[in-house]
């Protein structure tokens, strides 16, 4: 019997997850991505013989399956991290996540009490009403003072809007479920703590020694040893409709178009890119929607430091107004094997921009001396000591949460879901601030769709638990350090 072709585009962590699923369950799959490797996101690049990820990748679930499937494709060369990240502000440095002890010390005396006191009339003043955007829900939750300190800056660094025009779902999504009370309880008086069957997540994590895309190339190669193929450097340029069904989707790849008939896509490329791709156009009304949705975009300049340690951080929060980068990350301090040389570091800054922003289209060497520049102000490094360094810009990595986003992905979904063989999957592919484990999620659960199962695909990633902590079966009687949520990636 002829075999159906699936087609997935995109090898980042849903659609490789994708793959691998379908390829163990016999079915013969083909994966098309537009990089030059595996990964996507969370794709690990080699400098020189030094390791980058896209941004710093630490890896948590609460889902088993997700676990077991990330392990079993780690396999033997899992590192254990102790966990170290630490706010930047004001010239100071706060653990995160925050310590009470730590940021009331870090503050002073009256910035500490400004901060209480506004907590306190924070929860005194309650509304019943849902908050109207992000700024409203943290200054609700946790006061003004601390959503001035510890949100405002780093947030609208991320997501270049003020955070007045960003949606509460994105609070909601990242944050919910935690109050500053817990955070204190939990931190000063853990034996007072009533839910004690609750696991951090937060102290220590387990990482591929070779980088987070060390996990999705093993899980490529197997797909491709189960007869499975993996084509990179292939960009989808158009899916050809008939009645409510995808029949071909086109591509280039070094200049050279290619067609290929399909029986099922699966899609984790940006949701907006996918409507502009399908042909015939899509309603006038979906269009709009599409132009209505945006991501952020992210550039890294990636270093190679002739210093051991430039700082003991796995990464830094930089919520200092007056630096443009975002976040400094050590990669040495995630696993060793990430260094070419154990005597030097592999340092990486993070600028979020938008595409059509100046410091997208700089320069690279411009990008490269800017970011020595802020690292040298900061006083972790002097010029002298970078050997090398280069820039890798990543479009669409952030779906924007604004205010008007969730109508605009809603109105999307309900006219692809009339498209019978076409799945959405993934981040970008489902705009939905994703995490690995949930692209991953995503990816497996449609594929399990596809053999006859029925998943609500749409519903990953819609928990009420605190990101960071994991509910054990049984009690375990350790305390836990608190947390804001913040964003990993
Ligand atoms: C800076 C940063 C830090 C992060 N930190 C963490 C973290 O600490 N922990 C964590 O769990 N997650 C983190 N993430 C998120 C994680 O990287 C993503 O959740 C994950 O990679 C999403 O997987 P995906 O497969 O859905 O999408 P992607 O990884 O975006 O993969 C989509 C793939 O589709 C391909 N594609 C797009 N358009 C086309 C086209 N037209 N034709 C062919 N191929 C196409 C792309 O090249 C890409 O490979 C971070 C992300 C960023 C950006």
């Amino acid at each position: 019997m002829k075999q159906p072709r699936i087609l997935v585009i995109g090898a980042g962590p849903a659609g490789i997850s994708c793959a691998h699923h379908l390829a163990t369950q016999g079915h013969r799959v083909t994966v098309w991505d537009r990089n030059s490797r595996v990964g996507g996101l969370a794709r690990t690049e080699n400098f020189q013989g030094f390791r980058f990820d896209v941004g710093p990748h630490r890896f948590f679930t609460k889902n088993d399956m997700v676990d077991e499937l990330w392990t079993e494709m780690a396999g033997e060369d899992l590192v254990e991290v102790d966990r170290l990240t630490r706010i930047l502000y004001d010239g100071k440095l706060f653990r995160y996540p925050l310590k009470p002890f730590d940021a009331l010390v870090g503050l002073g005396l009256g910035t500490s009490t400004k901060a209480v006191l506004s907590y306190m009339a924070a929860q005194f003043s309650q509304s019943t009403q849902q908050p109207a955007h992000f700024e409203e829900w943290v200054s609700n939750k946790f006061g003004a003072v601390l959503y001035e300190i510890f949100f405002k800056h780093y947030t609208e660094k991320v997501w270049g809007i003020p955070c007045s025009k960003i949606s509460g779902d994105w609070a909601t999504q990242r944050i919910r479920g935690l109050s500053l009370g817990s955070v204190i309880l939990n931190s000063c008086l853990p034996f007072l703590n009533k839910s004690g069957n609750v696991k951090s997540l937060v102290d220590s994590f387990k990482y591929p020694k070779f980088g987070a895309g060390q996990t999705f190339e093993r899980m490529a190669a197997l797909t491709q040893v189960l007869d499975g193929t993996v084509c990179l450097n292939r960009t989808v340029t158009r899916l050809q409709c008939e009645g409510n069904r995808v029949v071909a989707v086109e591509a280039t790849e070094n200049g050279r178009s290619i067609s290929e008939d399909v029986d099922f896509v699966f899609s984790s490329m940006p949701l907006a890119t996918l409507v502009n791709k399908l042909h015939p156009s899509v309603p006038e009304n979906i269009q709009n929607s599409a132009r209505s949705l945006y991501y952020r975009d992210h550039l890294c300049v990636n270093l190679i430091i002739d210093k051991k340690v430039v700082f003991p951080d796995n990464w830094i929060y930089v919520h200092s107004p007056q630096m443009k980068c975002s976040r400094l990350t050590s990669y040495g301090n995630f696993s060793a094997d990430m260094l070419g040389t154990p005597e030097m570091s592999a340092i990486a800054v993070e600028y979020f921009c938008f595409h059509y922003d100046d410091m997208w289209n700089a320069d690279d060497t411009w990008l490269i001396k800017f970011a020595v520049d802020e690292l040298e102000s900061l006083g972790f490094i002097t010029k002298n000591q970078v050997v090398d360094g280069y820039v890798c810009r990543e479009p669409d990595s952030y779906p924007a949460y604004h205010l008007e986003y969730r109508g605009h992905v809603d109105s999307i979904r309900e006219h692809l879901l009339k498209i019978e063989n076409l799945s959405c999957i993934g981040r970008g592919g489902m705009y939905r601030y994703n995490n690995q484990d949930h692209a991953m999620l995503s990816g497996v659960l449609a594929a399990r769709n596809y053999l006859g199962e029925d998943h609500d695909i749409w519903e990953v990633n819609v928990e009420d638990e605190y990101l960071e902590e994991k509910q054990l079966p049984t009690p375990v009687h350790a305390g836990q350090p608190g947390g804001n949520g913040r964003p990993n990636g």
